[in-house]
This record gives structure tokens, C-alpha cells and sequence, in this order.
């Protein structure tokens, strides 16, 4: 895969009728790096999911994918270099877990055309990577939430992107499942050099698994830079209202986040 994958939003604007979702929306992406996406909910972060992956765009301001706006490409093409896994999924027909997971080979397979062994290779590669091939044949309809979720992150990877969305991709997980996800998305990163952008409530997941954050509040980037350089405790006021400690934490050897219960800041 070519690592020139990049993002650059410049003052980008996005409403719902008279809802402002995003507004001055400006930043810049680059590759191979794991970014997390921290807000309150109602503050964009879906929206802006949705424009890097082209299925909206911006009213105004420009965004640019590796230099172009993000609305020249084709649809394909887009599909080629960006996945993703959306917070809400809803099949209402009774697919097998694996015709699921082939949904992401769409951008390969020719209309009318049938999969190729390569596209069922990979498909089976990402059912393995997630653990998720023991239940190929099941019908979707019948698994748990936890159980799509994996399967749909087994679609997303299935797509074989550089870059790969998450929004909330772990909310229904386990901490087993939660966990393994991080880390084999994290080896993504590390091992092939792909570029996540995930929506991550947990502040702990986040500057355990993440190189860069971006707070987002009201539409906007509030902070963004390493864990290190914003993942404290005035920026966490800011954003969510909630009084927090940062201290390294000698198990994990990560910082973590404590959180002050029954005495919230205003
Ligand atoms: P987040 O992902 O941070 O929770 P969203 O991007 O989903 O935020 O939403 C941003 C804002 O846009 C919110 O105020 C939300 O209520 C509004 N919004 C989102 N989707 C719609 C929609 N389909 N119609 C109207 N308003 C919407």
C-alpha cells in the first residue's frame, strides 16, 4: 500500500437544516499515525467521519484527500483508500456473517461480476484476524451486538484501506473484545503503516492506544496534538466539564485518567 494518505480540512462547515454540526472546521491528517477523536456527543464527531469518508460533503471550506478535494474522486476509488466502521449498523436481511464481511470487497468486484478467491481470501483473512470465522455461516440477524460489531470491523478491514474510520467501534464490546481490537488496529498502524481515525469515548483507551488526539467541542477542534502535549486536565474541563487526574500509571505504562465521582465542575 502507498503511504501518502492525507487530510486537510480548511475552515469546513456542515449543517443539518438549521443544526450547525460543524463550523471553521480546520485541521490536517497525515499518515500512519493512530488519531482518537475525544468530544461530548452531539459535537460533530460522526459528521466529520462521514465527510472524510465522502458520504457528505462540506457546504463550505474546502477538503483535501492527498492534495485533491475529496469530491473529485470516485466513489470507488475513495472505497479503495478509506473504510469505515460506523457506530450504528442495521442489517435487515438475513446475511451469513461471511456475505457481511464480503460487503467490503465491493470497491474490487466488478457489477454483475462474482468474487474472485482473492476477495474470499481476504475476507476469511479478516474474519481470522478478529476471531470471528468460527461463526462465518451464522446469520447476522441472530448475533449480538458485541457479535455484529466484530463483524463489521471484519468488513472494514476486509476493504483493505489504508485508512481506516472507527466511530465508537468498541461500544458494545467486551474488555476482552475491546482490548483486541486495539491492539491488532494499533499493529496496523505499527507493522503496515496505516492511518486510524477513531471516535473514542474511554480518555483511558484513548492515551493508552492513541499518537495524537483531537478534543472537538460545539463543531470545532478544540486542542489536538500528541497525548502528551493535551491529554490533561484542564483540557478534559474544558471540553467535557468533568474534573480529572493524569498520572502515569506503572502497570500499564501509559498515562491514565482518574476521575473525581460526586463533585462535577459546572
Ligand atoms: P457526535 O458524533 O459528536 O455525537 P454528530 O455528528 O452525530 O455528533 O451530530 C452533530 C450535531 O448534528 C448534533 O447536534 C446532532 O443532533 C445533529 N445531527 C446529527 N445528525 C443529524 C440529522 N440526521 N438530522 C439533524 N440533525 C442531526
Amino acid at each position: 500500500m502507498h503511504r501518502v494518505d492525507s487530510y486537510q480540512l480548511n475552515n469546513v462547515s456542515y449543517s443539518y437544516g438549521t443544526t450547525s454540526a460543524l463550523e471553521d472546521f480546520t485541521l490536517s491528517l497525515s499518515a500512519g499515525k493512530f488519531y482518537g477523536i475525544v468530544g461530548p456527543n452531539g459535537c460533530g464527531k460522526s459528521t466529520f467521519l462521514d465527510l472524510l469518508v465522502g458520504s457528505k460533503e462540506p457546504e463550505s471550506g474546502t477538503l483535501l484527500f492527498n492534495g485533491q478535494p475529496l469530491t473529485t474522486y470516485k466513489k470507488r476509488d475513495l472505497a479503495r483508500q478509506v473504510a469505515l466502521v460506523p457506530q450504528n449498523f442495521n442489517i435487515g436481511f438475513d446475511y451469513s456473517v461471511e456475505e457481511v464481511v464480503l460487503m467490503g470487497r465491493h470497491p474490487y468486484i466488478h457489477r454483475f461480476a462474482s468474487p474472485s478467491l482473492k476477495d474470499w481470501q481476504r475476507v476469511q483473512d479478516a474474519m481470522d484476524l478478529i476471531g470471528i470465522a468460527h461463526f462465518a455461516k451464522r446469520s447476522i440477524m441472530e448475533l449480538s451486538g458485541g457479535e455484529k460489531q466484530r463483524v463489521v470491523v471484519a468488513r472494514a478491514l476486509a476493504q483493505d484501506t489504508p485508512i481506516l474510520l472507527f466511530d465508537e467501534a468498541t461500544s458494545n464490546l467486551d474488555i476482552q473484545y475491546t482490548l483486541q481490537i486495539f491492539d491488532k488496529v494499533r499493529a496496523l498502524v505499527e507493522k503496515e503503516g496505516r492511518t486510524i481515525i477513531a471516535v473514542i469515548h474511554n480518555l483511558n483507551f484513548a492515551a493508552a492506544y492513541c499518537d495524537e488526539i483531537i478534543f472537538m467541542k460545539e463543531g470545532r477542534v478544540c486542542k489536538t496534538g500528541t497525548v502528551a502535549e493535551v491529554m490533561n486536565a484542564p483540557a478534559i474541563a474544558e471540553v467535557f466539564g468533568v474534573e480529572a487526574e493524569i498520572r502515569f500509571d506503572s502497570f500499564s505504562q501509559v498515562n491514565q485518567v482518574s476521575y473525581r465521582y460526586g463533585g462535577q465542575l459546572e
